[in-house]
């Protein structure tokens, strides 16, 4: 379980987060949504430490984390999975390269240890065989599974996406998804995922937190969504014309 406690972020006078707090369960995906600039990769960062928040608390099984230094985070953020944005895999090394590098970092396992546990992520992933490969050589929805593998390969107890369908086409999207959701129920992974994309809302949005100008405008699940009164919130799922025709149907 993570708790985010009323979090406040600024760059400059740039005030990006204003009060958010939510918590986010073991086993369940919790999707962070909301219109580009609202402040979703910002949380997701305040969440793993790759900024500081100006004030409030991230609590990992109600330790607090902001308070810790570098040396004290070290056991939680080897409980992190990380997916980032554009997969940002190491476009020099291979596939294998890829997964095995938070291990070399952050495990004491042997060499052949490492290839074992690359080849049983990428065959989690759908892509055994394809240790050798380099980035260059994969398409879009590869590299996702390939930052996936890497993602899991420290079997961590989070897992954080930010934005994972992008650029993907709505099939592929899908696979990934799917593959997120499973993962977070074998592993009971606390995964949050930060996403645009309404058809991961409505897929895979079991709890869900809306971001509006830096605040939380609505949380609740997929299934509230379509029936929620916040306008804003009806703006930004409504907005493209298939989900306005899909509202009929709800
Ligand atoms: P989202 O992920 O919802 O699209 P971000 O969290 O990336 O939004 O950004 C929210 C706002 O914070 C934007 O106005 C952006 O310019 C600003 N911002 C994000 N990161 C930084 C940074 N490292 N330095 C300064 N401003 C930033
Ligand atoms: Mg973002």
């Amino acid at each position: 379980m993570i708790e985010v406690n009323d979090i406040y972020k600024s760059f400059g006078d740039n005030e990006v987060l204003r009060g958010i707090s939510a918590n986010f369960e073991p086993g369940k995906i919790s999707l962070i949504i909301g219109g580009s600039g609202s402040g979703k990769s910002t949380l997701l960062k305040c969440m793993v430490g790759l900024h500081e928040p100006n004030k409030g608390k991230v609590l990992y099984q109600k330790q607090d984390f902001t308070r810790l230094n570098f040396e004290e985070r070290i056991p939680i953020r080897k409980e992190i999975g990380m997916l980032f944005q554009n997969s940002a895999l190491f476009d020099s090394m291979t596939v294998e390269e890829n997964i095995t590098f938070p291990l070399q970092m952050f495990s004491e396992m042997s060499n052949k240890e490492r290839i074992e546990r690359a080849n049983f992520c990428l065959e989690r992933v759908n892509l055994e065989g394809r240790n050798k490969l380099f980035p260059a050589e994969l398409s879009g929805g590869m590299k996702k599974r390939v930052g996936i593998a890497r993602a899991i390969a420290m079997t961590p107890k989070y897992l954080f996406c930010d934005e994972p369908n992008s650029g993907l086409d709505p099939r592929t999207s899908i696979v990934i998804d799917e593959l997120i959701q499973d993962i977070t129920e074998e592993y009971n992974t606390t995964t949050v995922v930060v996403t645009h994309d309404m058809n991961s809302v409505m897929g895979i949005g079991q709890y869900i937190l809306f971001l509006y100008q830096g605040e939380k405008k609505w949380e609740g699940s997929n299934k509230e969504i379509a029936h929620s009164d916040v306008e804003e919130l009806n703006d930004f799922v409504f907005a493209s014309p298939f989900m306005k025709i899909a509202k009929e149907k709800f």
